[in-house]
């Protein structure tokens, strides 16, 4: 299987970028691992408006119906943590489909292992604030109380140059 980085897009991409890289690397993960997932049969999908979930498998009896990811997520930790959260959710549908199990279980915890996942559902920190350019919209995640927070006066814009204010996160 190819480095991680081999499949990595960056924000800003629009979702169809995204979902396209993500399915690359879950057709390759699929097939290095020798999981039981047909990628093009389940339903990809961005979720943003999930705060903390960082993606959810949907099923149906024994079939894996759709993996959706939060936006979020890319947006704050990027690609690596995307990887991460394709991997563990194909991991579900794997044994969703071979065991009818969705659980974190023992048969869970040795597949995220191998496949070098977490074991249990990933959740992200949603930033405390939000750097907004008030001029492109351009959005900045920030987790601590940076300068920059304290005085967006003294900044501006990286892309536009424009006005930049702060919004705490919701
Ligand atoms: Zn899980
Ligand atoms: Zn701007």
């Amino acid at each position: 299987m190819n480095e991680v980085e081999w499949y990595a897009v960056a924000p800003p991409c629009s979702h169809e970028e995204f979902l396209a890289a993500v399915r690359v690397y879950a057709r390759d993960a699929v097939t290095h691992h020798s999981l039981s997932v047909a990628v093009s049969d389940l339903e990809w999908s961005v979720s943003t408006r999930a705060k903390r979930r960082a993606g959810v498998l949907r099923y149906r009896d024994d079939t894996p119906l759709e993996i959706r990811l939060a936006w979020r997520l890319f947006e704050n930790q990027g690609w690596h943590a995307v990887a991460s959260t394709v991997r563990h959710e194909l991991a579900h549908a794997h044994l969703v489909a071979e065991h009818g199990d969705a659980s974190h279980g023992p048969r869970f915890q040795r597949l995220a292992d191998r496949l070098n996942t977490a074991t249990h559902c990933q959740r992200f920190t949603p930033p405390e604030w939000w750097v907004v350019c008030t001029d492109c919209e351009h959005r900045l995640p920030r987790y601590r109380e940076s300068r920059l927070v304290r005085n967006p006066g003294e900044y501006a814009c990286g892309r536009c140059g424009g006005r930049l204010t702060v919004h705490t996160a919701d």
